[in-house]
């Protein structure tokens, strides 16, 4: 899930990227209105948070010219304590939600949890430190871009993702691809969990070994 992040207080910014990137999310931090324009412009983003004070361009602005291009990429919008006026114009214009500063950053994440389930119309994109994986189209990126994963590589992955923090056992990962392919035994899970590690531990995201019972994936610390 990558997050666009428009906020020209560096300090605030600052806390506010390594926050969400903690929260596992792909985060683009930028501090001016025309280069959050811009950077949307390009349409990869999966949500905004956006202030709307913002020196060049004013955020309300950023918001208009969005929706303008019927883009209906959810807005969280930052406003100061006493902003009621500029809320209500963020709504009018087309945010989804806002919030007042200053806020805690549990909410703030409540609040793009919500936002970003709400678009999804359910859990249909798992993400994970640089990696994502859209269930539905069968597709895993990494830092955005596609990578090669086998179908059963995708199965096992998509199982500890969805679990990411907890022991997976390994006769649930063998018998969640023997729906697939009957072939498939306990031993060869290993056989997946070692292709998988090659791939995934060179960005930092790493799978533990629970002897005698299974795997764990480890939640996203950073490389
Ligand atoms: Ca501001």
């Amino acid at each position: 899930m990558r997050i666009l992040l428009v906020e020209d207080d560096s300090a605030l910014r600052d806390t506010l990227s390594q926050a969400l990137r903690l929260a596992s999310y792909g985060v683009d931090p930028v501090s001016d209105g025309r280069a959050a324009d811009n950077a949307l412009a390009a349409g990869v983003y999966d949500l905004v948070v956006l202030d709307l004070g913002l020196p060049y361009l004013d955020g309300i602005k950023v918001l208009r010219h969005l929706r303008g291009r019927q883009d209906r990429t959810p807005v969280l919008v930052l406003t100061a304590r006493d902003g009621i006026n500029e809320r209500v114009q963020g709504l009018k214009t087309g945010a989804d939600d806002y919030l007042t500063k200053p806020f805690a950053l549990p909410e703030l994440e409540a609040r793009i949890e919500a936002l970003l389930r709400r678009a999804a119309g359910g859990q249909v994109r798992l993400t994970h430190g640089p990696l994502e994986f859209d269930l539905d189209g069968h597709v895993i990126s990494i830092n955005g871009k596609p990578a090669d994963f086998s179908v059963r590589e995708m199965m096992v992955l998509e199982v500890l993702m969805q679990r990411t923090g907890q022991v997976v056992i390994k006769t649930r990962l063998a018998q969640k691809i023997s729906n697939w392919d009957d072939e498939i035994g306990v031993n060869t899970i290993e056989v997946y969990i070692h292709r998988l590690r090659k791939k995934l531990e060179p960005w930092g995201i790493r799978i533990r070994t629970i002897h005698g019972l299974g795997y764990l994936l480890e939640p996203y610390a950073g490389v």
